[in-house]
Protein backbone atom coordinates (compact mmCIF):
# COMPACT_ATOMS: atom_id res chain seq x y z
CA UNK A 1 0.00 0.00 0.00
CA UNK A 2 2.67 2.50 0.96
CA UNK A 3 4.93 1.46 -1.89
CA UNK A 4 2.19 2.25 -4.63
CA UNK A 5 1.66 5.77 -2.52
CA UNK A 6 5.02 6.57 -2.06
CA UNK A 7 5.29 6.24 -6.09
CA UNK A 8 2.39 8.76 -6.26
CA UNK A 9 3.56 11.56 -3.80
CA UNK A 10 6.61 11.33 -5.93
CA UNK A 11 4.91 12.36 -9.09
CA UNK A 12 3.18 14.46 -7.63
CA UNK A 13 6.35 16.15 -5.97
CA UNK A 14 8.59 15.85 -9.14
CA UNK A 15 5.63 17.51 -11.29
CA UNK A 16 4.99 20.39 -8.48
CA UNK A 17 9.16 21.15 -8.36
CA UNK A 18 9.23 21.61 -12.13
CA UNK A 19 6.66 24.02 -11.72
CA UNK A 20 8.28 26.06 -9.27
CA UNK A 21 12.16 25.89 -9.92
CA UNK A 22 12.50 22.93 -8.48
CA UNK A 23 11.24 23.13 -5.29
CA UNK A 24 8.26 20.90 -4.33
CA UNK A 25 6.56 22.53 -1.55
CA UNK A 26 5.11 19.47 0.79
CA UNK A 27 1.57 20.80 2.02
CA UNK A 28 0.88 21.29 -2.27
CA UNK A 29 2.42 17.95 -2.70
CA UNK A 30 -0.16 16.33 0.37
CA UNK A 31 -2.92 18.10 -0.76
CA UNK A 32 -2.42 16.53 -4.69
CA UNK A 33 -2.64 13.06 -3.07
CA UNK A 34 -5.53 13.58 -0.82
CA UNK A 35 -7.22 15.35 -3.73
CA UNK A 36 -7.00 11.97 -5.66
CA UNK A 37 -7.63 9.83 -2.66
CA UNK A 38 -10.21 10.57 -0.39
CA UNK A 39 -9.59 7.55 1.60
CA UNK A 40 -6.59 9.14 2.90
CA UNK A 41 -7.54 12.63 4.51
CA UNK A 42 -7.91 10.91 7.99
CA UNK A 43 -4.18 9.72 7.80
CA UNK A 44 -2.87 13.11 6.60
CA UNK A 45 -0.27 13.46 9.68
CA UNK A 46 0.82 10.23 9.14
CA UNK A 47 1.21 10.63 5.76
CA UNK A 48 2.84 14.19 6.11
CA UNK A 49 6.55 12.68 7.14
CA UNK A 50 6.47 10.52 3.86
CA UNK A 51 5.81 13.09 1.81
CA UNK A 52 8.26 15.89 3.60
CA UNK A 53 10.98 13.04 3.11
CA UNK A 54 10.24 12.20 -0.46
CA UNK A 55 10.28 16.27 -1.35
CA UNK A 56 13.87 16.78 0.14
CA UNK A 57 14.86 14.27 -1.93
CA UNK A 58 12.99 15.72 -5.15
CA UNK A 59 14.39 18.72 -3.99
CA UNK A 60 17.99 17.91 -4.09
CA UNK A 61 17.69 16.83 -7.33
CA UNK A 62 18.49 18.94 -10.29
CA UNK A 63 15.77 20.77 -12.21
CA UNK A 64 17.42 19.39 -15.22
CA UNK A 65 17.12 15.92 -14.25
CA UNK A 66 13.21 16.48 -13.05
CA UNK A 67 12.64 17.96 -16.46
CA UNK A 68 13.97 15.25 -17.85
CA UNK A 69 11.89 12.76 -16.34
CA UNK A 70 8.37 14.56 -16.71
CA UNK A 71 9.06 14.80 -20.49
CA UNK A 72 9.98 10.58 -20.40
CA UNK A 73 6.79 9.16 -17.91
CA UNK A 74 4.48 12.02 -17.98
CA UNK A 75 5.12 14.10 -20.92
CA UNK A 76 1.22 15.63 -21.14
CA UNK A 77 1.72 17.07 -17.71
CA UNK A 78 4.00 19.87 -18.31
CA UNK A 79 1.34 21.27 -20.82
CA UNK A 80 -1.61 20.35 -18.98
CA UNK A 81 -0.03 21.71 -16.00
CA UNK A 82 0.25 25.32 -17.30
CA UNK A 83 -2.80 25.54 -18.77
CA UNK A 84 -4.72 24.99 -15.46
CA UNK A 85 -2.94 25.73 -12.63
CA UNK A 86 -3.19 23.62 -9.64
CA UNK A 87 -5.23 24.70 -6.95
CA UNK A 88 -4.97 22.71 -3.74
CA UNK A 89 -5.69 23.36 0.27
CA UNK A 90 -3.65 22.48 2.70
CA UNK A 91 -4.76 19.71 5.05
CA UNK A 92 -6.58 21.04 7.99
CA UNK A 93 -4.91 20.86 11.27
CA UNK A 94 -5.25 17.40 13.48
CA UNK A 95 -8.06 16.53 10.94
CA UNK A 96 -7.52 12.87 11.76
CA UNK A 97 -8.43 13.80 15.70
CA UNK A 98 -12.16 13.69 14.43
CA UNK A 99 -14.92 11.72 13.14
CA UNK A 100 -16.70 14.07 11.34
CA UNK A 101 -15.60 17.61 10.57
CA UNK A 102 -17.66 20.70 11.41
CA UNK A 103 -17.25 24.37 10.08
CA UNK A 104 -19.29 27.12 10.28
CA UNK A 105 -19.65 30.83 8.34
CA UNK A 106 -21.44 33.19 11.09
CA UNK A 107 -22.42 36.22 9.99
CA UNK A 108 -24.30 39.41 11.42
CA UNK A 109 -26.80 39.67 8.81
CA UNK A 110 -26.56 43.56 9.35
CA UNK A 111 -25.23 43.49 5.62
CA UNK A 112 -24.41 41.63 2.87
CA UNK A 113 -21.49 39.91 2.53
CA UNK A 114 -18.21 40.70 0.76
CA UNK A 115 -15.15 39.34 -0.50
CA UNK A 116 -13.25 39.02 2.94
CA UNK A 117 -16.45 37.14 4.07
CA UNK A 118 -16.10 35.01 1.17
CA UNK A 119 -13.07 33.65 2.21
CA UNK A 120 -14.63 32.30 5.58
CA UNK A 121 -17.44 30.90 3.90
CA UNK A 122 -15.43 29.41 0.86
CA UNK A 123 -12.84 27.97 3.22
CA UNK A 124 -15.27 26.43 5.28
CA UNK A 125 -17.67 25.59 3.31
CA UNK A 126 -14.60 23.32 0.69
CA UNK A 127 -12.82 21.97 3.74
CA UNK A 128 -15.89 20.80 5.20
CA UNK A 129 -16.90 19.19 1.58
CA UNK A 130 -12.76 17.69 1.02
CA UNK A 131 -13.39 15.85 4.68
CA UNK A 132 -17.23 14.97 3.87
CA UNK A 133 -18.34 16.85 6.80
CA UNK A 134 -20.76 19.45 7.89
CA UNK A 135 -20.94 23.01 6.97
CA UNK A 136 -23.32 25.09 8.69
CA UNK A 137 -24.36 28.56 8.37
CA UNK A 138 -25.19 30.45 11.69
CA UNK A 139 -26.96 34.30 11.72
CA UNK A 140 -25.27 35.82 14.57
CA UNK A 141 -27.62 38.42 15.39
CA UNK A 142 -28.20 39.27 19.03
CA UNK A 143 -27.26 42.84 19.12
CA UNK A 144 -30.59 44.74 18.43
CA UNK A 145 -28.59 48.05 19.55
CA UNK A 146 -25.60 48.77 17.42
CA UNK A 147 -24.95 45.97 15.23
CA UNK A 148 -28.62 45.42 14.47
CA UNK A 149 -29.61 42.71 11.89
CA UNK A 150 -31.62 43.66 9.14
CA UNK A 151 -34.56 41.50 7.87
CA UNK A 152 -33.41 41.60 4.11
CA UNK A 153 -30.18 40.65 4.86
CA UNK A 154 -30.75 37.09 5.75
CA UNK A 155 -32.09 36.37 2.70
CA UNK A 156 -29.56 38.07 0.37
CA UNK A 157 -27.21 36.58 2.59
CA UNK A 158 -28.43 32.68 2.04
CA UNK A 159 -28.26 34.68 -2.20
CA UNK A 160 -24.91 35.48 -1.72
CA UNK A 161 -23.40 31.91 0.29
CA UNK A 162 -25.79 30.03 -2.81
CA UNK A 163 -24.27 32.28 -5.27
CA UNK A 164 -20.29 31.89 -4.24
CA UNK A 165 -21.38 27.51 -4.00
CA UNK A 166 -21.40 27.23 -0.53
CA UNK A 167 -24.63 25.14 0.28
CA UNK A 168 -24.76 24.70 3.80
CA UNK A 169 -25.94 21.26 5.55
CA UNK A 170 -27.78 23.08 8.66
CA UNK A 171 -28.93 26.60 9.48
CA UNK A 172 -29.38 28.49 12.74
CA UNK A 173 -30.14 32.17 13.65
CA UNK A 174 -28.37 33.25 17.23
CA UNK A 175 -31.92 35.32 17.96
CA UNK A 176 -33.75 32.16 17.81
CA UNK A 177 -31.72 30.54 20.88
CA UNK A 178 -31.75 33.18 23.94
CA UNK A 179 -33.19 30.52 25.89
CA UNK A 180 -30.12 27.96 25.48
CA UNK A 181 -27.47 31.25 25.88
CA UNK A 182 -29.68 31.67 29.39
CA UNK A 183 -28.88 28.17 30.71
CA UNK A 184 -25.03 28.85 29.67
CA UNK A 185 -25.10 32.24 31.86
CA UNK A 186 -26.94 30.46 34.52
CA UNK A 187 -24.30 27.55 34.74
CA UNK A 188 -21.96 30.06 34.88
CA UNK A 189 -23.00 32.07 37.63
CA UNK A 190 -24.04 28.90 39.49
CA UNK A 191 -19.94 27.65 39.05
CA UNK A 192 -19.21 31.30 40.37
CA UNK A 193 -17.52 31.56 36.58
CA UNK A 194 -19.76 34.76 36.33
CA UNK A 195 -21.12 37.33 38.29
CA UNK A 196 -23.30 40.24 38.10
CA UNK A 197 -21.72 43.64 37.46
CA UNK A 198 -23.86 46.99 38.52
CA UNK A 199 -20.90 49.20 38.14
CA UNK A 200 -20.68 52.28 35.68
CA UNK A 201 -19.05 51.39 33.33
CA UNK A 202 -15.92 53.94 33.71
CA UNK A 203 -15.46 52.42 36.96
CA UNK A 204 -15.47 49.42 36.02
CA UNK A 205 -12.69 50.25 33.16
CA UNK A 206 -11.00 52.43 36.17
CA UNK A 207 -10.27 49.14 38.11
CA UNK A 208 -9.93 46.43 35.20
CA UNK A 209 -7.12 48.84 33.66
CA UNK A 210 -5.42 48.59 37.09
CA UNK A 211 -5.82 44.50 37.35
CA UNK A 212 -8.34 45.19 39.86
CA UNK A 213 -11.68 43.50 40.81
CA UNK A 214 -14.59 44.93 41.25
CA UNK A 215 -16.72 45.33 44.32
CA UNK A 216 -19.25 42.93 42.44
CA UNK A 217 -16.94 40.31 41.51
CA UNK A 218 -16.13 38.75 45.24
CA UNK A 219 -20.12 38.32 45.73
CA UNK A 220 -22.06 34.80 46.87
CA UNK A 221 -23.38 33.11 44.30
CA UNK A 222 -26.34 33.28 45.63
CA UNK A 223 -26.25 37.19 45.38
CA UNK A 224 -24.93 36.76 41.68
CA UNK A 225 -28.10 34.29 41.54
CA UNK A 226 -30.88 36.82 42.75
CA UNK A 227 -29.69 40.01 40.79
CA UNK A 228 -29.48 37.25 37.07
CA UNK A 229 -32.83 36.08 38.01
CA UNK A 230 -33.44 39.78 38.36
CA UNK A 231 -32.17 40.56 35.00
CA UNK A 232 -34.33 37.90 33.22
CA UNK A 233 -37.50 39.11 35.26
CA UNK A 234 -36.74 42.77 33.25
CA UNK A 235 -36.43 44.94 36.49
CA UNK A 236 -32.82 46.22 35.35
CA UNK A 237 -32.82 49.56 32.90
CA UNK A 238 -30.60 49.47 30.01
CA UNK A 239 -26.79 49.73 31.19
CA UNK A 240 -28.03 49.50 34.94
CA UNK A 241 -26.70 45.17 34.89
CA UNK A 242 -23.87 43.03 32.94
CA UNK A 243 -22.55 39.61 33.45
CA UNK A 244 -19.09 39.41 33.43
CA UNK A 245 -17.05 36.20 32.78
CA UNK A 246 -13.75 35.74 35.77
CA UNK A 247 -10.98 35.67 33.45
CA UNK A 248 -6.73 36.55 34.87
CA UNK A 249 -7.44 40.11 35.84
CA UNK A 250 -3.62 40.18 34.96
CA UNK A 251 -3.86 39.40 31.16
CA UNK A 252 -1.64 41.40 29.71
CA UNK A 253 -4.74 42.67 27.11
CA UNK A 254 -7.34 44.72 29.51
CA UNK A 255 -10.00 44.02 26.38
CA UNK A 256 -9.87 40.09 27.85
CA UNK A 257 -9.99 40.70 31.44
CA UNK A 258 -13.71 39.93 33.02
CA UNK A 259 -15.20 40.55 29.47
CA UNK A 260 -18.87 40.82 29.24
CA UNK A 261 -21.55 38.08 28.56
CA UNK A 262 -24.90 39.56 28.88
CA UNK A 263 -26.27 42.87 29.01
CA UNK A 264 -29.45 44.28 28.92
CA UNK A 265 -31.11 46.38 26.05
CA UNK A 266 -34.27 47.78 25.86
CA UNK A 267 -35.81 45.98 22.72
CA UNK A 268 -38.86 48.55 23.57
CA UNK A 269 -36.79 51.66 22.38
CA UNK A 270 -34.49 49.37 19.64
CA UNK A 271 -36.99 46.37 18.87
CA UNK A 272 -35.19 43.09 17.46
CA UNK A 273 -36.16 42.69 13.52
CA UNK A 274 -37.15 39.27 14.34
CA UNK A 275 -38.62 38.98 17.52
CA UNK A 276 -39.23 42.41 18.44
CA UNK A 277 -39.33 43.47 22.40
CA UNK A 278 -39.86 40.15 24.06
CA UNK A 279 -36.40 40.06 25.39
CA UNK A 280 -34.34 42.35 27.10
CA UNK A 281 -31.32 40.06 27.66
CA UNK A 282 -29.05 39.46 25.28
CA UNK A 283 -25.90 37.74 25.14
CA UNK A 284 -22.76 39.58 23.69
CA UNK A 285 -20.82 38.33 20.45
CA UNK A 286 -17.94 35.89 22.51
CA UNK A 287 -20.54 34.67 24.88
CA UNK A 288 -23.30 33.15 22.03
CA UNK A 289 -20.77 32.93 19.54
CA UNK A 290 -18.43 30.54 22.07
CA UNK A 291 -21.51 28.44 23.16
CA UNK A 292 -22.83 27.96 19.51
CA UNK A 293 -19.41 26.78 18.33
CA UNK A 294 -19.36 24.17 21.32
CA UNK A 295 -22.67 23.29 21.30
CA UNK A 296 -23.19 22.86 17.27
CA UNK A 297 -19.69 20.50 17.44
CA UNK A 298 -17.80 23.00 15.84
CA UNK A 299 -14.35 21.21 15.13
CA UNK A 300 -12.76 23.60 12.61
CA UNK A 301 -12.86 27.34 13.23
CA UNK A 302 -11.53 29.24 10.65
CA UNK A 303 -11.78 32.98 10.65
CA UNK A 304 -9.93 36.32 10.34
CA UNK A 305 -7.10 36.71 13.05
CA UNK A 306 -9.17 40.16 14.39
CA UNK A 307 -10.68 37.20 15.99
CA UNK A 308 -7.32 36.02 18.23
CA UNK A 309 -8.18 38.08 21.03
CA UNK A 310 -12.23 36.72 21.28
CA UNK A 311 -10.03 33.11 21.44
CA UNK A 312 -8.13 34.18 24.87
CA UNK A 313 -11.49 35.93 25.75
CA UNK A 314 -13.72 32.48 25.64
CA UNK A 315 -10.82 30.15 26.40
CA UNK A 316 -11.63 31.19 29.90
CA UNK A 317 -15.34 30.56 28.95
CA UNK A 318 -14.17 27.03 27.74
CA UNK A 319 -12.44 26.50 30.78
CA UNK A 320 -15.08 27.14 33.18
CA UNK A 321 -16.83 25.04 31.81
CA UNK A 322 -14.61 21.81 30.88
CA UNK A 323 -15.54 22.27 27.00
CA UNK A 324 -12.33 21.60 24.37
CA UNK A 325 -12.25 24.94 21.83
CA UNK A 326 -12.44 23.96 18.62
CA UNK A 327 -9.34 23.74 16.39
CA UNK A 328 -8.76 27.91 15.21
CA UNK A 329 -7.55 28.84 11.92
CA UNK A 330 -6.71 32.53 11.98
CA UNK A 331 -5.57 33.85 8.14
CA UNK A 332 -4.42 37.25 7.39
CA UNK A 333 -6.34 40.33 5.83
CA UNK A 334 -7.24 40.25 2.57
CA UNK A 335 -7.24 43.59 0.68
CA UNK A 336 -8.19 44.81 -2.83
CA UNK A 337 -6.12 47.25 -4.27
CA UNK A 338 -7.90 50.89 -4.13
CA UNK A 339 -10.96 49.58 -2.35
CA UNK A 340 -12.25 49.90 1.31
CA UNK A 341 -13.29 46.20 2.30
CA UNK A 342 -14.38 47.35 5.73
CA UNK A 343 -18.01 46.89 6.13
CA UNK A 344 -18.89 49.91 8.63
CA UNK A 345 -17.35 52.11 6.22
CA UNK A 346 -19.46 50.38 3.53
CA UNK A 347 -22.52 50.54 5.54
CA UNK A 348 -21.67 54.06 6.50
CA UNK A 349 -21.95 54.92 2.70
CA UNK A 350 -24.97 53.31 2.04
CA UNK A 351 -26.41 55.08 5.30
CA UNK A 352 -25.25 58.34 4.17
CA UNK A 353 -26.67 57.93 1.18
CA UNK A 354 -23.55 58.33 -0.97
CA UNK A 355 -24.41 55.11 -2.24
CA UNK A 356 -27.86 53.72 -2.61
CA UNK A 357 -27.69 49.91 -2.96
CA UNK A 358 -25.19 47.54 -1.80
CA UNK A 359 -24.49 46.51 -4.99
CA UNK A 360 -23.20 49.43 -5.76
CA UNK A 361 -20.02 48.72 -8.28
CA UNK A 362 -17.91 50.88 -5.93
CA UNK A 363 -18.53 48.45 -3.15
CA UNK A 364 -16.68 45.56 -2.42
CA UNK A 365 -20.19 43.13 -1.70
CA UNK A 366 -20.32 39.91 -3.46
CA UNK A 367 -23.33 41.53 -4.92
CA UNK A 368 -21.54 43.96 -6.54
CA UNK A 369 -18.82 41.81 -7.75
CA UNK A 370 -21.91 39.77 -9.41
CA UNK A 371 -23.66 42.60 -10.70
CA UNK A 372 -20.27 44.02 -12.30
CA UNK A 373 -19.98 40.30 -13.88
CA UNK A 374 -17.49 38.59 -11.91
CA UNK A 375 -18.05 34.87 -12.05
CA UNK A 376 -18.18 33.13 -8.70
CA UNK A 377 -15.72 30.87 -9.79
CA UNK A 378 -12.88 33.80 -9.75
CA UNK A 379 -14.09 34.50 -6.56
CA UNK A 380 -13.58 30.35 -5.23
CA UNK A 381 -10.55 30.59 -7.38
CA UNK A 382 -8.90 33.41 -5.86
CA UNK A 383 -9.63 32.42 -2.23
CA UNK A 384 -8.52 29.03 -3.23
CA UNK A 385 -4.92 30.73 -4.30
CA UNK A 386 -4.50 32.72 -1.11
CA UNK A 387 -6.02 29.57 0.90
CA UNK A 388 -6.15 30.38 4.93
CA UNK A 389 -2.71 32.24 5.36
CA UNK A 390 -2.27 33.81 8.49
CA UNK A 391 -0.25 36.57 6.47
CA UNK A 392 -2.03 39.63 4.74
CA UNK A 393 -2.15 39.46 1.41
CA UNK A 394 -3.05 42.26 -0.88
CA UNK A 395 -4.89 41.72 -4.66
CA UNK A 396 -4.78 43.74 -7.30
CA UNK A 397 -7.59 44.18 -9.87
CA UNK A 398 -5.48 43.49 -12.39
CA UNK A 399 -5.20 39.68 -11.12
CA UNK A 400 -8.87 39.50 -10.43
CA UNK A 401 -9.47 40.78 -14.06
CA UNK A 402 -6.84 38.36 -15.41
CA UNK A 403 -8.53 35.85 -13.32
CA UNK A 404 -12.15 36.52 -14.47
CA UNK A 405 -11.23 37.18 -18.06
CA UNK A 406 -10.49 33.64 -18.46
CA UNK A 407 -13.39 32.17 -17.67
CA UNK A 408 -15.95 34.78 -19.22
CA UNK A 409 -14.08 35.33 -22.34
CA UNK A 410 -14.60 32.17 -24.13
CA UNK A 411 -18.35 32.68 -23.70
CA UNK A 412 -19.17 36.53 -23.62
CA UNK A 413 -20.96 37.11 -26.81
CA UNK A 414 -19.11 40.22 -28.86
CA UNK A 415 -21.32 43.10 -29.69
CA UNK A 416 -20.27 46.73 -31.22
CA UNK A 417 -21.17 50.01 -28.51
CA UNK A 418 -20.35 53.67 -29.29
CA UNK A 419 -19.79 55.48 -26.44
CA UNK A 420 -20.21 59.37 -26.86
CA UNK A 421 -20.68 58.72 -30.24
CA UNK A 422 -20.16 61.16 -33.34
CA UNK A 423 -21.34 61.05 -36.82
CA UNK A 424 -19.55 59.48 -40.16
CA UNK A 425 -21.92 59.78 -42.94
CA UNK A 426 -20.47 57.55 -45.52
CA UNK A 427 -21.42 58.14 -49.20
CA UNK A 428 -21.28 55.10 -51.92
CA UNK A 429 -24.09 52.67 -50.68
CA UNK A 430 -25.71 50.43 -53.01
CA UNK A 431 -28.95 49.81 -51.30
CA UNK A 432 -29.17 47.81 -48.26
CA UNK A 433 -26.91 46.42 -46.36
CA UNK A 434 -26.51 43.48 -43.79
CA UNK A 435 -23.46 42.04 -42.41
CA UNK A 436 -23.54 38.90 -40.12
CA UNK A 437 -20.21 39.08 -37.58
CA UNK A 438 -19.90 36.38 -35.59
CA UNK A 439 -21.20 36.35 -31.72
CA UNK A 440 -17.65 35.14 -30.63
CA UNK A 441 -14.59 35.21 -33.08
CA UNK A 442 -13.59 31.87 -31.90
CA UNK A 443 -16.92 30.27 -31.51
CA UNK A 444 -18.97 30.18 -34.90
CA UNK A 445 -20.94 27.41 -32.93
CA UNK A 446 -22.27 30.18 -30.94
CA UNK A 447 -23.76 31.78 -33.89
CA UNK A 448 -23.66 35.20 -36.07
CA UNK A 449 -25.87 38.72 -35.28
CA UNK A 450 -27.16 40.76 -37.88
CA UNK A 451 -26.35 44.41 -38.02
CA UNK A 452 -28.81 46.35 -41.08
CA UNK A 453 -27.51 49.74 -42.78
CA UNK A 454 -30.34 50.89 -44.78
CA UNK A 455 -28.77 53.82 -46.87
CA UNK A 456 -31.33 56.52 -48.62
CA UNK A 457 -29.95 57.86 -52.06
CA UNK A 458 -26.54 55.93 -51.06
CA UNK A 459 -25.84 57.51 -48.06
CA UNK A 460 -25.79 56.77 -44.94
CA UNK A 461 -24.28 57.89 -41.54
CA UNK A 462 -22.73 55.55 -38.60
CA UNK A 463 -21.87 56.41 -35.09
CA UNK A 464 -18.25 55.97 -33.86
CA UNK A 465 -17.45 56.19 -30.22
CA UNK A 466 -16.22 59.77 -29.47
CA UNK A 467 -13.00 58.44 -28.58
CA UNK A 468 -12.41 57.47 -32.13
CA UNK A 469 -11.94 61.40 -33.04
CA UNK A 470 -8.33 61.73 -33.19
CA UNK A 471 -8.17 58.87 -35.63
CA UNK A 472 -10.83 60.15 -38.26
CA UNK A 473 -8.44 63.39 -37.65
CA UNK A 474 -5.60 62.14 -38.20
CA UNK A 475 -5.94 58.90 -40.26
CA UNK A 476 -6.31 58.93 -43.93
CA UNK A 477 -8.00 55.76 -44.55
CA UNK A 478 -9.91 53.38 -41.70
CA UNK A 479 -11.56 50.84 -41.88
CA UNK A 480 -15.00 49.82 -39.88
CA UNK A 481 -15.28 46.51 -38.40
CA UNK A 482 -16.25 43.75 -40.67
CA UNK A 483 -17.73 46.39 -43.03
CA UNK A 484 -15.39 48.49 -45.13
CA UNK A 485 -12.74 50.86 -45.51
CA UNK A 486 -13.12 55.34 -46.21
CA UNK A 487 -11.39 58.09 -46.12
CA UNK A 488 -12.54 60.41 -43.71
CA UNK A 489 -12.71 64.16 -43.82
CA UNK A 490 -13.66 65.95 -40.85
CA UNK A 491 -16.61 68.13 -41.76
CA UNK A 492 -17.57 69.65 -37.90
CA UNK A 493 -14.39 70.35 -35.96
CA UNK A 494 -14.24 66.69 -34.70
CA UNK A 495 -17.36 66.29 -34.15
CA UNK A 496 -18.64 65.17 -37.55
CA UNK A 497 -16.92 63.08 -40.39
CA UNK A 498 -18.17 62.31 -43.96
CA UNK A 499 -16.50 59.68 -45.99
CA UNK A 500 -16.41 57.90 -49.28
CA UNK A 501 -16.39 54.10 -49.55
CA UNK A 502 -12.97 52.51 -50.32
CA UNK A 503 -13.91 49.78 -52.55
CA UNK A 504 -11.29 46.72 -52.77
CA UNK A 505 -9.16 47.75 -49.63
CA UNK A 506 -9.49 44.17 -48.81
CA UNK A 507 -7.85 42.95 -45.37
CA UNK A 508 -4.48 44.04 -46.23
CA UNK A 509 -4.71 47.63 -45.37
CA UNK A 510 -3.25 48.59 -42.30
CA UNK A 511 -6.15 51.53 -42.13
CA UNK A 512 -7.12 51.47 -37.60
CA UNK A 513 -10.51 49.23 -37.24
CA UNK A 514 -13.12 50.66 -35.64
CA UNK A 515 -16.59 49.36 -34.29
CA UNK A 516 -19.69 51.08 -35.41
CA UNK A 517 -23.20 51.03 -35.12
CA UNK A 518 -26.05 51.91 -37.49
CA UNK A 519 -27.62 55.59 -36.32
CA UNK A 520 -31.08 54.25 -37.44
CA UNK A 521 -33.29 53.96 -34.55
CA UNK A 522 -34.33 50.38 -35.40
CA UNK A 523 -30.68 49.53 -35.89
CA UNK A 524 -29.39 50.46 -32.59
CA UNK A 525 -30.38 50.90 -28.82
CA UNK A 526 -29.24 53.50 -26.34
CA UNK A 527 -26.95 51.55 -23.98
CA UNK A 528 -25.84 53.03 -20.65
CA UNK A 529 -22.93 51.72 -18.91
CA UNK A 530 -22.18 51.92 -14.90
CA UNK A 531 -18.30 52.50 -14.38
CA UNK A 532 -16.70 51.00 -11.76
CA UNK A 533 -16.28 54.10 -10.47
CA UNK A 534 -19.93 55.03 -10.02
CA UNK A 535 -20.14 57.45 -13.04
CA UNK A 536 -22.11 56.36 -16.37
CA UNK A 537 -21.29 56.22 -20.00
CA UNK A 538 -23.91 56.62 -22.45
CA UNK A 539 -23.83 55.38 -26.15
CA UNK A 540 -25.67 53.07 -28.50
CA UNK A 541 -25.19 49.38 -29.53
CA UNK A 542 -26.42 47.83 -32.70
CA UNK A 543 -29.61 46.63 -32.07
CA UNK A 544 -29.20 42.52 -31.35
CA UNK A 545 -28.02 43.13 -28.29
CA UNK A 546 -31.77 43.33 -27.24
CA UNK A 547 -31.72 39.70 -27.53
CA UNK A 548 -29.43 39.30 -24.39
CA UNK A 549 -31.32 38.82 -21.18
CA UNK A 550 -30.43 40.36 -17.97
CA UNK A 551 -27.54 38.90 -16.41
CA UNK A 552 -25.90 38.07 -19.66
CA UNK A 553 -21.89 39.08 -19.72
CA UNK A 554 -21.25 40.50 -23.30
CA UNK A 555 -18.28 41.97 -24.50
CA UNK A 556 -18.48 46.07 -26.20
CA UNK A 557 -15.53 45.15 -29.17
CA UNK A 558 -12.39 48.17 -27.86
CA UNK A 559 -14.67 48.42 -24.48
CA UNK A 560 -14.70 45.49 -22.26
CA UNK A 561 -16.86 43.38 -20.74
CA UNK A 562 -20.11 44.28 -19.38
CA UNK A 563 -22.82 42.14 -17.46
CA UNK A 564 -26.69 42.97 -18.86
CA UNK A 565 -28.60 44.84 -15.79
CA UNK A 566 -31.51 45.68 -17.11
CA UNK A 567 -32.93 45.01 -21.06
CA UNK A 568 -36.16 47.14 -22.09
CA UNK A 569 -36.89 47.58 -26.02
CA UNK A 570 -35.54 51.67 -25.78
CA UNK A 571 -32.86 50.89 -23.23
CA UNK A 572 -30.01 48.89 -22.12
CA UNK A 573 -28.27 49.37 -18.82
CA UNK A 574 -25.05 47.05 -18.53
CA UNK A 575 -22.25 47.05 -15.49
CA UNK A 576 -18.57 47.44 -16.43
CA UNK A 577 -16.66 44.52 -15.42
CA UNK A 578 -13.14 44.71 -16.69
CA UNK A 579 -11.60 45.06 -20.41
ZN1 LIG B 1 -18.89 45.67 39.03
Amino acid sequence: MYEIISEEIRKAAILNAVRHEGKANPKTVLGTLLGEHQELRAQANDLMPIVQAIVQEVNSTSLQTLREVVNQKWPDQLSKQRQDKERTLPPLTNADKYTKIVTRVAPNPDFVLHLGNARAAILSHDYAKMYNGKFIVRFEDTDPRLKKAQLEYYEKIRQDLVWIGCKWDEEYIQSDRLPIYYEVGTTLIRKAAAYVCQCKPEQFRDKINASLPCPDRSLTVETNEERWNKMLEHEYKEGEAVVRVKTDLTNPNPAVRDWPAFRIIDTVKTPHPRIGSKFDVWPLYNLASGVDDHLLGITHIIRGKEHLTNMDRQLFMYNHLGWKYPEAIHYGRLKIQGMDLSKSKMMKAVEKGEISRVDDPRLGTLAALRRRGYSPKTIRDLIWDIGPKPVDVTISWDNLNAMNRKIIDPIAHRYYFVANPIEVTITGFKGTLEVHPPLHPEQPNLGNRTIRIEPMVGKATLLVSGNDSDVLKSQPEVRFMNLFNFKPVDTGSGKNFAGQIVEDSGHHSKAPILQWVPSTDNDNVAVQVLMPDGTQVNGFAEADLQKEGVDSIIQFVRFGFCRIDRNSSKLVTACFAHQ
